[in-house]
């Protein structure tokens, strides 16, 4: 066996089933390294993977995990549909047909040394979901909503002034060139750790105000909830819903795909996968950290690493399908935001002249 992968198995056992799926799925995977981060005398790759269609306009769904090192289900997930994948497009003509028409893109370990300390942090401390260059416009809760006082408590955004951290400087780096020019994509980073429920939010973190994409956002909600009844796991809502963040590196790359796209539509998802339930129905996770943010059990890793393929392959055909659900003209546009204010801003939705930004 490779010294290396012999001696990363244990600590980062996600990045040798990433290098594995890569050695077998080569041939159907286009594989760039925008950065390395070291970390224990090794230079950990943090890999984006494409699939599907290389046509510039074809519309792209990105899948992002371990951004948060200790939230491991998220990268599990991503590896387990990516595996999935790679087996049934072997066979299934269908699928061929659909990834002849759309992108994948996969970041499944944005930062590689967190996972390998169980950190939420990077090795520097920094929490990479609070280090961009956005500030809330409200108050936002104590320590939770991104603090500079020091790197020791969690929650830290980096210095004021400094450049993002490598992860995120590679994660933009990559979004931006896969998705900035495409007219439809989205996005869904997924997490774990918050509340009883899964949760899928979406911009802003930094504001209560609706964001731009609020009808796209609304439009994609109903047309899930309408396809899959049953399947009723996810509270969609805006994240600010719950709390408001600084530093959020949605909002600041939702910001950057608008500013390069104004007329294009992008939805940037993610997926909080609510652990306080596996937390509950086994008490155990309380008394290991790691627990906290995952199942520890195999029946129940497995029953989460099924529990989202309708998801996934729901925005597979979502973004396949554009035309069918996206509000195209100016009253399609209207009916879906005042439907969207009412659900998630009451308040708003009894204003006459709602404008949004
Ligand atoms: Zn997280």
């Amino acid at each position: 066996m490779n010294g290396r992968i012999y001696h990363i198995r244990n600590a980062l056992p996600e990045l040798v089933e990433l290098e594995a799926l890569i050695d077998e799925g080569r041939d159907s995977m286009r594989i760039s390294v925008p950065a390395h981060i070291s970390h224990q005398n090794e230079q950990l790759p943090i890999y984006a993977i494409e699939m599907g269609s290389r046509a510039a306009t074809a519309p792209t769904l990105a899948f992002i995990g371990g951004v948060h090192g200790i939230e491991r289900i998220g990268s599990q997930i991503i590896l387990a549909f990516m595996r999935s994948l790679l087996h049934r497009s072997q066979w299934d003509e269908q699928l061929q047909q659909q990834l002849a028409s759309i992108r994948l893109l996969f970041i499944p370990i944005v930062n590689p040394a967190g996972m390998w300390q169980n950190s939420r942090s990077n090795t520097n401390g920094v929490d990479l979901m609070r280090n961009a260059p956005v500030e809330a416009e409200h108050r936002t809760p104590f320590l939770v909503g991104g603090q500079r006082l020091s790197a020791r408590l969690p929650w830290y955004r980096g210095k004021k002034g400094h450049t993002m951290e490598t992860e995120n400087l590679a994660l933009t780096e990559v979004i931006a060139q896969t998705l900035f020019s495409q007219s439809l994509c989205i996005s869904l980073d997924c997490h774990s750790g918050f509340g009883y429920r899964d949760r899928i939010w979406f911009p802003y973190a930094r504001s209560l105000a609706p964001w731009p994409g609020l009808p796209d956002a609304y439009a994609m909600t109903r047309l899930f909830e309408h396809s899959y009844p049953n399947h009723n796991l996810y509270l969609f809502e805006p994240q600010a819903n719950s709390y408001t963040t600084s530093g959020d590196i949605w909002d600041y790359l939702y910001d950057g795909y608008r500013a390069a796209n104004p007329n294009g539509v992008y939805l940037p998802l993610t997926l909080e996968m609510g652990s306080w339930l596996w937390v509950k129905k086994n008490p155990r996770h309380l008394f290991n950290y790691r627990g906290l943010f995952n199942p520890i059990l195999p029946h129940r890793q497995q029953r989460i690493l099924r529990r989202h393929i309708t998801l996934f392959e729901f925005l597979m055909a979502a973004i396949a399908n554009g035309p069918a659900w996206v509000p195209a003209t100016a009253s399609e546009h209207q009916h879906s935001l005042q439907q969207a204010l009412e659900r998630w801003y009451p308040e708003r939705a009894k204003e006459t002249n709602v404008l949004i930004p």
